[in-house]
């Protein structure tokens, strides 16, 4: 197999750099450059030598070009209508001589489950990439709901499931059914699994690969669960669920289920937790990203309550999503938890999406240091958190009390002014004798410290960096 790696590299712009492309052939004696433009069709070929024919173009170049069409191709969530190795094969008889007689360039393999030609076209890729490990996407068109031949379309891949490395699956029909042809076979060499259904109605807890998954690894789902207990899960180091339905087996909660099935889970994501999912276990995880499920704003002990769940002695970034403030505030003065520690952890940040509390308790504890449940964390976030500014004058206050803290990232909710977190980090600045931590903050934040440090003809001394939520949030899709 040729792989564009092999020879060329291919840089942000989708140009190929690195080793020199010295023709042998007249026609390219002249040595020029040549680029290769991403887009949403097949790679499109630039040089600048006008007199170059593309028929000319030698083997092993023509070769790498597919390779490199296929790189910019792989990963990508849109569909490509227009695949480099079927186009350029058409091109003529001898680039569709090589193209077809390079197995490894048909191992990419993207197929519309509504389509009529799905089978023609699963077994021509299954052909041509003969013995190679494929990497395969299935799709369902979003505006059909429910196709009740999708389960008999997906089963076309179950004869060649022990090829496949990395599997994505997009579907909009009940996943109990469309993936009936996936529960009992073994996909020996399967790595990556990805589902997503976008119908809520057919959120599922869905049994896999009875048979056997060995090499499975890692598991992204939104709007489906895998049913436990299966054979590999306790190989899982990388668990993801969305939107899942959670169903604990009889007389253990669901949470001590999944913990006792997958010990070796490094990076766990769940969407919507509350304190009926009982403890968690888990002795090797290092990343854990969870959102509450209505968490309740009366409820001041709520936040301590969940991170009491986590038995998670090597955890170093926890991302948690709905906490209130007067919530953080009592798990920043606690200085214990009964059956939990967090001795590693790192990275703390906290998000609010859609936080509808509109005052702190009047009773709501101060931040007067740091917090003793953490004694190791040097990053704390407050993304679109109520009450930031009630919560990042606490913290400014008391910086003295944290001596490992080396980034502070505070992002207001949208629409709310700046003004008065401004002042706060620019009076800390101004009194305090401290190092200060690097503080991350949005453009709008940046601007007004700008304006404050032009009207006061003096600069902050902040450390500062520019920092987008954008991709945190919508994490929690
Ligand atoms: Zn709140």
């Amino acid at each position: 197999m040729i792989r564009s790696s092999s020879l060329f590299k291919v840089d942000a712009k989708g140009r190929l750099r690195g080793k020199k492309l010295v023709d042998r052939s007249r026609s390219w004696k002249e040595n020029r450059s040549i680029t290769i433009w991403p887009g949403p069709g097949p790679p499109f070929l630039s040089c600048a030598m006008s007199s170059v024919k593309i028929l000319s173009l030698p083997n092993e170049l023509l070769l790498a070009i597919v390779a490199a069409g296929r790189e910019l191709e792989e990963g990508s969530v849109a569909v490509q209508q227009l695949k480099p190795e079927w186009t350029c094969s058409q091109v003529c008889r001898r680039f569709r001589s090589v193209i077809v007689g390079a197995p490894g360039l048909w191992t990419l393999i993207d197929l519309d489950l509504h389509s009529d030609a799905l089978a023609d076209i699963a077994n021509l890729y299954f052909t041509r990439s003969q013995a190679c490990i494929l990497s395969a996407t299935l799709r369902e068109s979003e505006d059909i709901e429910n196709d009740p031949l999708v389960a008999e379309q997906l089963s076309v891949i179950v004869p060649h499931i022990h090829r496949i490395r990395q599997l994505r699956l997009f579907l909009s029909a009940d996943s109990q059914i469309a993936l009936a042809p996936l529960r009992h076979v073994n996909a020996s060499n399967l790595e990556r699994l990805e589902i997503r259904n976008t119908v809520d109605a057919f959120s599922a807890n869905v049994e896999l690969f009875s048979a056997g998954a060995q090499m499975l690894r890692f598991i992204g789902m939104k709007g489906i669960t895998p049913h436990f207990p299966v054979p590999w899960a306790a190989a899982l180091t990388h668990l993801e669920l969305r939107r899942g339905e959670w169903r604990s087996s009889e007389g253990s909660s669901w949470g001590a289920t999944l913990a006792a099935q997958c010990p070796s889970l490094a990076h766990l994501s769940l969407n919507m937790v509350d304190i009926s999912i009982g403890r968690l276990h888990l002795p090797c995880l290092k990343f854990l990203h969870i959102s509450l499920l209505d968490p309740d704003v009366a409820d001041h002990g709520h936040l301590l309550a969940i991170f009491g769940l986590f038995d998670a002695p090597a955890l170093v970034e926890f991302t948690i999503n709905g906490p209130h403030a007067d919530q953080i505030l009592v798990l920043f003065n606690s200085t214990t938890l009964p059956h939990s520690s967090f001795p590693a952890l790192t990275s703390l940040t906290f998000v609010s999406i859609s936080c509808g509390c509109d005052r702190i308790p009047n009773d709501a504890l101060p931040i007067t240091s740091a917090p003793p449940l953490f004694p190791l964390l040097s990053s704390l976030s407050l993304i679109h958190q109520c009450f930031m500014t009630h919560l990042a004058a606490g913290v400014v206050s008391s910086l003295h009390t944290w001596p490992v803290l080396k980034t502070l990232t505070l992002c207001p909710p949208d629409g709310e002014p700046v003004g008065e977190v401004c002042d706060t980090l620019w009076n800390a600045c101004r009194s305090k004798p401290q190092v200060l931590p690097k503080f991350r903050l949005p453009a709008s934040l940046l601007a007004r410290m700008k304006d404050r440090e032009d009207e006061e003809d003096e600069k902050s001394g902040m450390d500062t960096e520019l920092f987008d939520p954008t991709e945190l949030i919508n994490s929690f899709d």
